[in-house]
């Protein structure tokens, strides 16, 4: 069994399978041992809509209950201290692609960055539209639209964005045309290469299909960018936001028979997704929380372990535009 690499356009043989929570319903992943890139097989007019669904971004954007968002928040901060340190300068073109609900942009426009954001989620948008102002968010279905805004840019961000597009060349080659020399991309993305991903196989959190369309490696997300017109600056598998998270949910879902259920539990009521027949319900519940503590102290070593070998959970890369 095979399918064609969009990358490389050779064959992507069959990796392994992944099943969507939210509808049960199993999809193949095909890499390419080429371009180390894995490939969720879907059609190429594929409907997403009911692997969305409604409640996926909870009522007013915010997926998680009170108690993570100011985490979420705390961690936005982390970002854009990270960016702001690649210029450590003001007056900075911005575009986050895949902006949510503009938390990240909103920090660093208070640093006094120009900031842009594109966002597909309707709801998510006009958060972030209230937060940083109408003319800084473009809501789009097709990111082609770009190619129409004046700016260029001395920074992309794509935090977590990458993965979910249909046609990410298609982006790669947008990147190109908009961000001005030495411009940087910053870019993060599961690393389909990490240890939590050996643990967990086809349970693995961020397989996520078939919202990740195309699942990268360290070497998958260099080939990706056209090393011709692009510099590697930076990278790591560290991630303080999903890394010891990804690597303890992964260890939970050995034991607990829902999958990913700590990641249910998280999610605000109205963005709760499916119903669990109730015994499963409570026996996961019970294993989750008999088993959370021990669990996480060993997910911090493990994936402190895997960062060294750099097989963390999350891939982050920062490049420049040569
Ligand atoms: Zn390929």
């Amino acid at each position: 069994m095979s399918v064609i690499c969009d990358n490389c356009l050779d064959k992507a043989k069959y990796h392994s399978s992944n099943t969507d929570s939210f509808t049960g319903r199993k999809f193949d992943i095909y890499f390419c041992n080429r371009c180390f890139i894995g490939k969720t097989n879907l059609d190429k007019a594929f409907d997403f809509t009911p692997h969305y669904p409604k409640n996926y971004y909870g009522k007013d954007g915010k997926k998680f209950n009170f108690l993570i968002e100011p985490i979420v928040l705390f961690f936005r901060f982390l970002r854009s201290l990270f960016c702001y340190r690649l210029f450590n300068k003001k007056d900075i073109k911005l575009l986050d692609i895949g902006c949510g609900r503009g938390q990240f942009i909103y920090l660093m426009k208070k640093k006094g960055w120009f900031v842009y954001g594109t966002e597909t989620s309707s709801i998510s948008a006009t958060a972030a539209k209230k937060k940083v102002g109408d003319d800084s968010i473009f809501i789009n279905k097709d990111l082609s639209e770009l190619e129409n805004i004046e700016t260029n840019f001395d920074i992309i961000s794509l935090w977590h964005v990458l993965e979910h597009l249909n046609e990410p060349k298609k982006l790669a080659n947008l990147i190109n045309k908009k961000l001005v020399n030495n411009g940087y991309v910053v870019v993060e993305v599961p690393n389909f290469n990490s240890i939590q991903h050996l643990i967990n196989k086809n349970d693995w959190i961020h397989l996520d299909c078939p919202r990740h369309v195309t699942h990268f490696t360290k070497e998958g997300l260099i080939n990706f960018f056209d090393n011709k017109k692009f510099k590697i600056i930076k990278s790591s598998t560290l991630s303080l936001e999903f890394g010891f998270y990804g690597m303890l949910q992964s260890l939970l879902n050995l034991f607990v028979p829902v999958p990913n259920y700590l990641f249910f539990l998280l999610r605000k009521k109205d963005a709760k997704i499916n119903d669990i027949p109730f015994m499963k319900n409570y026996l996961s519940l019970f294993l989750t929380l008999i088993l959370f503590l021990p669990l996480s102290i060993i997910s911090v070593i493990f994936e402190f372990i895997a960062v060294i070998l750099k097989k963390g959970g999350i891939l982050r890369i920062v490049i420049q535009k040569i």
